[in-house]
Order: structure tokens, then C-alpha cells, then sequence
């Protein structure tokens, strides 16, 4: 069996990728747990050596790694350069932080001494998506390797070349053999992995088809999962908004990676006092995207990575329309060759349509009318997911206490929610459970061991 890469742009078949024999796998797993029983041996001040040479080597490939993420999964050359880039930050962060969040903490109690420590836990599997190829797999393997774990991807099967690209780093930058390695496996050899006594965790992120399935045969093997699953992010417009800015950071946070990414904004509860001058900078700014080749530097949008991707946007919004959504702009496939559908913008969304309780995975608004901030924040909890969420207000301390009130792993105010290093990552409800990034990320996979000494 071979994992085929195509080029989203073309639809073309553009590489196969052999999978791993059963035998082959075996002898990876093993070589992981070989290489943990050394690894997790070293200091930390040492692990920093090779993972600081890493941030360097995305740096320095950045451009070579962006293109190829550009002909696999079909991101804008530039947006898949800067992700490539992004990756360096998260080492050199994990690099410079990882011994104070891993230094023993004083706890007394009744012994003459008593503490805590974080220790390594074994081998970690990384199940991955496609969407952001480089950044989501190294923001797992950072936190996990500095921690003195060893990490094995599975990476989505369409992009296994740039899982490829993405493993050889770690070799090239130091890392004991073993110690990272890229598995070309499709899902059905996921369950081998997880039974695999050396393997003694799971970060996924994914559908939450996967991530319940994955997370139900961890479980029953007592072995800890980390969820980072889909989002159905609400963008709140209150009645004093910067309505222009508003409409800018909108454009930008739903036609993102082709409104492909978990958090991306993609329900816009807008109040009544705000609804009319919004849609129209709204519509307006939309129109402005350049929707094309992502090798063309003019490009803003590309094409949907998958047929399967496009397929399913074109079915939400029918169905949207069929009961009473309007199409502002867009509302389909453009050409006949690749997987590019239009950036647009649905009004009248209302419960019961795609549009308002599924995730749309892909550059489509839907624009739901509030009253006012307490009806707004109403229909933004009126998800089972809870990944991100923006409110946008002049009103600093209003905002603060309907941040309280919004069921989400995270809430931005006036900005676009993004990910970064230094803030917690993660959902609530069906968005998953445990934390990516900052000093939480590095404590989900580490035994937090009690000393206690009479
Ligand atoms: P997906 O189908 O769940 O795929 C994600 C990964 O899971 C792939 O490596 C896939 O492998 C694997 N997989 C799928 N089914 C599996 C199973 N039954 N057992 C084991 N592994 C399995 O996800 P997608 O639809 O391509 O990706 C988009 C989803 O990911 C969206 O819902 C998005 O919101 C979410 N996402 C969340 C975050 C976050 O941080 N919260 C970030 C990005 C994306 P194959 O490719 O081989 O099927």
C-alpha cells in the first residue's frame, strides 16, 4: 500500500510514498523505546543542543519546506513558508523554558523533605492532520522531546512528503536515532502503534470521529490522550465595534489556509445595532481575496486540500441555502480542475442549517443576527464545540466579563485568535481536552512523581 500525494491546485497525482511493513513498524517501535531508555537519561540543558539546532534548520529551510506544503496540501507559498518558519519558535521556546517548567517543586507536608518531579513517560504518538503540516507536529514534538520522551507521527496520509521532510530535520539536527521518527502509515496501523507497550501516549489532532476513536482504544488500554479536535469558532461584533476592523480581521480569519484551520473564525454573531454596516465591510473585504495558483505570489487563497474537503463545503452550504441561508457572495466551486471554491458569505443562518451547527471547514461565513450582547453570547454558546473565540468591543471590561461567559479554550478581544508558544492551546466539549503550548502542553505528557522522604 502507498499514501498518494496530490496536488490540490491541479487535482494531478503527484508522488506515492510506500507505507510501512508490519515488520518495519515493529522495528521502529522498538528502536523508539531503545532510544528512550537512553534519552530520557540526558539533562535537559542537554536535549536543548540538538532542539536549538532544529529551530535553526526551519529557519534556514523554511522555503524549501513551504513548497512543498504548497504542492501537497495547497497553502500560499508565503503563508506556508512563514508556518515553516513558525516551527522555529516553538523549539527555541520549549529549548529556553523547558528546565524551569521541568525543575522540581517543593511541596511540604509531614516529611523532613517532600517534592515533586516531572519525568518522562516513554514513547508518545503524534496522530496529525494535514492543515498545518509543520506547525501542529512540532508543537507536539517539542514540548515532548525536551521533556525526554520520544515521539513517532503518524502524519495524514496526503501529506507524506512533507511528514518525510519534517522527520529528516530531526536526524539532521542531532537527535539520537529513534529518538523522532516519521511513520508512513495509514490510520488502520494506528490501533498496532497504540497497543505497542513502549507507547505510552497519544496527542491527536483531527475530526472528532478520529479523536474518539483513537482516544477509546488509549483508554482502554490505560494510556493518556491529548485532543485538540475541530472548532466552530464565534466572532462576536458588539454594537460600539470597530466595525471596519472588525470586517478586516474577519476576512483574515476565515479565509485563512483556505478557511481550513481549527481555529478559524467561522460564525459571525453580529448584533442588530451592528449587523448592517458589517455585512457590507464584510462582503467588501472578502471580495478583495485573490483565490488562485499558491505558487503565484499574488495568490491570498488557495485551493481546498482535498476533493473529499470540497465536497463537503459544497453539500453545507446547498443545504444552508435550501433552508432560507442567502449567499451574500461566493457560494461555489470555481473551474473544473483543482479544488477551489469561492470565499463566501452566508446571512440568515439560523439553527437547523449546516451553516450554523456544523463546522464549515472551509472559507464560508455564516452570519448569524443577535439582538444584543446577552442574545450574542447565547447563540455563541449554542455549540457542542469550544475551541477559540473573538468579541469584538471598545468596551475592555465588558468584554472581560463576557470572555468569563464564553464556553472556550480560549477568547481574543479585538484581534483574531491564533496560536502562539507562550499561551495555552486547546478546546473544551467536543474541541478535545488537555492543553498544547506554553508550560500546560509540557505537563500533559510527564509522570508528576511525589517524593516524600521521612
Ligand atoms: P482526520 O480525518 O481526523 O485526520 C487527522 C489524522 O487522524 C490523520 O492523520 C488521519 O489519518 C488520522 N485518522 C483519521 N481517522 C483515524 C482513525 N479512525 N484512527 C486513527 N487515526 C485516524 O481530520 P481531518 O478531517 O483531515 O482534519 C481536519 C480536522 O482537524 C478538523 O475538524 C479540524 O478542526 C481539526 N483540527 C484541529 C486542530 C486543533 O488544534 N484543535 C488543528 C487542526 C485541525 P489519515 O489521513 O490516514 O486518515
Amino acid at each position: 500500500m502507498a499514501l498518494i500525494s496530490k496536488n490540490p491546485a491541479t487535482g494531478e497525482i503527484i508522488g506515492e510514498t510506500p507505507e510501512l511493513t508490519i515488520d518495519e513498524l515493529d522495528r521502529r517501535l522498538a528502536a523508539a523505546h531503545e532510544a528512550f531508555l537512553s534519552w530520557r537519561e540526558t539533562t535537559v540543558v542537554e536535549r536543548t543542543v540538538p532542539m536549538r539546532k532544529l529551530a535553526g534548520l526551519f529557519r534556514e529551510r523554511a522555503g524549501e519546506l513551504g513548497s512543498l506544503a504548497a504542492l501537497e496540501m495547497g497553502k500560499p507559498l508565503a503563508q506556508a513558508t512563514a508556518e515553516a518558519a513558525k516551527c522555529a519558535l516553538v523549539c527555541d521556546y520549549y529549548a529556553e523554558n523547558a528546565e524551569t517548567f521541568l525543575k522540581p517543586e517543593k511541596a511540604p507536608s509531614d516529611a523532613s523533605e517532600s517534592y515533586v518531579r516531572f519525568d518522562p513517560i516513554g514513547t508518545v504518538l503524534a496522530v496529525m492532520p494535514w492543515n498545518f503540516p509543520y506547525w501542529q507536529v512540532a508543537r507536539f514534538a517539542a514540548p515532548a522531546l525536551m521533556a525526554g520522551n520520544v515521539g513517532v507521527l503518524k502524519h495524514a496520509s496526503n501529506v507524506p512528503r512533507c511528514a518525510a521532510a519534517f522527520g529528516a530535520l530531526f536526524v539532521e539536527a542531532g537527535f539520537p536515532e529513534g529518538v523522532f521518527q516519521n511513520l508512513p502509515i495509514g490510520s488502520a496501523m494506528v490501533e498496532r502503534v497504540i497497543r505497542h507497550p513502549g507507547v505510552r501516549g497519544v496527542a491527536l489532532t483531527g475530526s472528532e470521529a478520529a479523536g474518539s476513536s483513537v482516544a477509546a482504544l488509549a483508554g482502554s488500554l490505560i494510556k493518556k490522550t491529548v485532543l485538540e479536535l475541530g472548532g466552530s469558532d464565534p466572532f462576536i461584533v458588539l454594537a460600539d465595534a470597530d466595525v471596519e476592523a472588525a470586517a478586516k480581521a474577519a476576512t483574515l480569519a476565515r479565509l485563512q489556509n483556505a478557511g481550513q484551520s481549527c481555529i478559524a473564525a467561522k460564525r459571525f454573531i453580529v448584533v442588530d445595532a451592528a449587523y448592517d454596516a458589517f455585512l457590507a465591510a464584510f462582503a467588501n473585504s472578502m471580495g478583495l481575496a485573490k483565490v488562485g495558483d499558491p505558487f503565484d505570489a499574488a495568490t491570498t487563497m488557495g485551493p481546498l486540500s482535498t476533493e473529499g474537503g470540497l465536497r463537503d463545503i459544497e453539500r453545507q452550504v446547498k443545504e444552508s441555502v435550501e433552508k432560507g441561508a442567502r449567499v451574500v457572495i461566493g457560494g461555489k466551486r470555481i473551474g473544473e480542475k483543482g479544488f477551489f471554491y469561492e470565499p463566501t458569505i452566508l446571512d440568515g443562518v439560523v439553527p437547523g442549517m449546516p451553516a450554523y451547527g456544523e463546522e464549515l471547514f472551509g472559507p464560508v461565513a455564516a452570519v448569524i443576527r443577535a439582538r444584543d450582547a446577552e442574545d450574542a453570547i447565547r447563540i455563541a454558546n449554542d455549540t457542542p464545540f469550544g475551541l477559540g473565540s473573538s468579541i469584538w468591543t471598545k468596551d475592555v471590561e465588558l468584554a472581560k466579563e463576557l470572555a468569563r461567559r464564553v464556553t472556550a479554550g480560549s477568547v481574543f478581544v479585538n484581534g483574531m485568535v491564533k496560536s502562539d508558544p507562550r499561551l495555552p492551546f486547546g478546546g473544551t466539549g467536543i474541541s478535545g481536552y488537555g492543553r498544547e503550548l506554553s508550560r500546560y502542553g509540557m505537563q500533559e505528557f510527564v509522570n508528576v512523581k511525589t517524593v516524600w522522604i521521612a
